[in-house]
């Protein structure tokens, strides 16, 4: 399903886009240089492929204007337009054709434009959005939008019956939510979506056609993220739903960003200590066993000085994956700088700790990194302890004595400390 199918007779501007898309989005592509070709790779081709959008030329010469669009969508493909010429007659006809977007070929940003909606599209069947009206022929009109789009749709016919979809439907993204409705208003689904459900999270859209200039305000007052009047123009809808969206994708990698460590992909100290002190605080609470380690890369400064400090960095990321392979979900495994992980356990008392650790000790005692086509041989220390103490920062502190210890005895073993 990764593959964009082009629909374009110029074969040098067809060249650009497929390298662009090749290169940038990792996607494979298909190029039809005429109609009849592009009927040939959908219908005749042995392998006909399945794409997840195509991008069109709205002139070809052997098909009338727009007709290989019409094509395209009959066959349940979302279809980019591209055209050489635009004037609001031309506009109304294309966004007539229920396509994702038009783009104009001459500008210099419009290749960039493209490759930005084809990875929106791309994302957007993972995504899902409710549409709350209790007008069936605004939901559908909306749905109809969203899918061009290829966004999966949920439809509510009131407020509470959107609660109930959204606790059950982890993939909603948007909601997107008319502010007349029996039983409660768009204001007050608002307002209470917001009690659990934070901006950054879960975008609301306020939609309606009651003519209160003031709705706009109320609405954005009350937690929305946006607002739009109804009716509206297909491109100013898909203008915002998209950019809302992108907000959304961009604070969430942000966040993630802020709490991994690029090399590795484990979570940073800075977590590990923002996470774990909560988690600390609920073992002693409820009385829940939990076990701290450090875990430290046996001679790693040899390693760098015999095969390099990219060899280095492989050996890092090997004994992460390791790590990070053997714990729980809920444990937190991080890199603790440099060539020094921790991890925290919940629910792991001593007896399994012994078992756990030294397996883990093995496990990468017996893994080979090889780099370059040469072996090296990796070992860890580690120093647990099993007492929560007062602290997080005592837990640490304690394992931290049995790393020196498990050291200062050969290297290569995991101690518990007393
Ligand atoms: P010990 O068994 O006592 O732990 O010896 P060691 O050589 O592992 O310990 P030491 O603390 O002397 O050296 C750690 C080395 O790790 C030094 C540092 O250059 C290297 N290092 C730290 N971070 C990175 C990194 O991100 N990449 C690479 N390649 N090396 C790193
Ligand atoms: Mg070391
Ligand atoms: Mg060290």
């Amino acid at each position: 399903m990764e593959k964009v199918l082009i629909v374009e007779d110029s074969k040098a501007f067809a060249r650009v886009l497929i390298r662009k898309i090749e290169d940038e989005l990792f996607f494979d592509t298909s190029w039809a240089s005429t109609y009849e070709e592009a009927t040939y790779i959908l219908e005749e081709s042995p392998e006909r492929p399945d794409f997840f959008v195509a991008l069109a030329d709205l002139h070809l010469p052997d098909a009338p204007e727009g007709s290989v669009v019409d094509y395209l969508i009959s066959k349940g493909i979302p279809v980019i337009v591209f055209t050489g010429v635009f004037n609001e007659d031309h506009r109304e006809f294309i966004w007539s054709k229920r396509v994702v977007d038009y783009v104009l070929k001459e500008t210099p940003d419009s290749l960039d434009y493209v490759c930005s909606l084809v990875k929106r599209i791309y994302k957007n069947k993972f995504i899902s959005i409710l549409v709350v009206d209790d007008s069936a022929t605004v939901r559908r009109h909306v749905r109809r939008l969203l899918e061009v789009h290829d966004y999966s749709v949920i439809e509510a016919g009131d407020a509470n019956t959107a609660l109930d979809i959204l606790s059950r439907t982890p993939s909603v993204r948007m909601i997107i939510t008319d502010y007349l409705m029996p039983g409660m208003d768009g204001l007050e689904f608002t307002r209470l979506l917001r009690r659990s459900h934070h901006k950054e999270d879960l975008a609301i859209v306020g939609i309606s056609a009651y003519a209160e200039e003031l709705l706009s305000s109320r609405f954005l007052k009350s937690g929305a993220n946006d607002y739009l009047n109804k009716p509206f123009v297909s491109e100013e809808f898909y203008c915002r739903i998209t950019q809302n969206l992108e907000m959304l994708e961009l604070v969430r990698k942000l966040k993630e960003t802020s709490i991994r460590d690029p090399l590795t992909g484990l979570y940073n100290r800075r977590y590990f200590f923002d996470a774990g002190q909560k988690f600390h605080s609920c073992a002693l609470r409820d009385s829940l066993t939990l076990s701290a380690a450090m875990i430290d890369i046996d001679y790693f400064k040899k390693v760098n000085d015999t095969f390099g400090h990219k060899a280095g960095d492989e050996v890092l990321k090997h004994v992460a994956e390791g790590l990070a392979g053997r714990f729980r979900g809920s444990d937190i495994v991080a890199r603790y700088g440099g060539e020094e992980f921790c991890v925290l356990a919940v629910n792991m008392g001593r007896e399994a700790a012994v078992t756990v650790f030294d397996e883990l000790r093995r496990s990468i005692e017996r893994s080979r990194t090889r780099v370059d086509g040469k072996t090296i041989p990796v070992t860890v220390s580690i120093g647990v302890c099993c007492e929560p103490g007062r602290s997080l920062e005592e837990m640490l502190s304690r394992a931290d004595a049995a790393l020196y210890q498990a050291k200062r005895s050969g290297r290569n073993r995991a101690l518990v400390c007393t």
